[in-house]
């Protein structure tokens, strides 16, 4: 092999291991994010955060590794919300409210109904992992509001 090959190999594969310890702090700071925030934040929203600890750190790999982090089962998206995918911790069965007027998120406190699961899975012949159950409406603040 002459050494210009292997240089290059070299510098490809400190390259990549390089991404892979980007990639690793941003998914570390993107959950520390989350945890943090009880706000169901966007991907713009964690962008601007982890920005400031990153500044060199792009949307689409904040959004790339938003999506790893899904897959990894970390991470959960609602997607229902007005304009935006939110994002949160993956913290089990809960349901959700949405303002409809300030477009903020909450949990409700509300017993997640696993028989649906079931009798879905029963009736439709289907393998059903989750579901989702959101409410809609105006929050106590823009009740307040007239
Ligand atoms: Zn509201
Ligand atoms: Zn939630």
């Amino acid at each position: 092999m002459q050494l210009g090959i292997i240089l290059n190999v070299m510098v490809k594969s400190s390259k990549s291991k390089q991404n892979l310890f980007r990639d690793t702090t941003q998914r570390q700071l993107i959950l520390e994010y989350l945890h943090r925030s009880l706000a169901h934040p966007t991907a713009q929203e964690i962008f601007r955060i982890i920005k400031k600890t990153l500044p060199r750190v792009s949307l689409s790999t904040i959004y790339r590794n938003l999506i790893i982090l899904e897959k990894q089962g970390r991470v959960s998206s609602l997607s229902y919300s007005k304009n935006f995918t939110r994002f949160e911790l993956n913290h089990g069965d809960h349901y959700h409210f949405i303002c409809e007027k300030c477009d903020k998120v909450e949990h409700v406190n509300l017993d997640p109904l696993l028989e649906l699961n079931s009798q879905l899975a029963r009736r439709h012949d289907l393998v059903v992992n989750n579901h989702q159950l959101t409410f809609f409406g105006f929050c106590q603040n823009c009740q307040k509001k007239k």
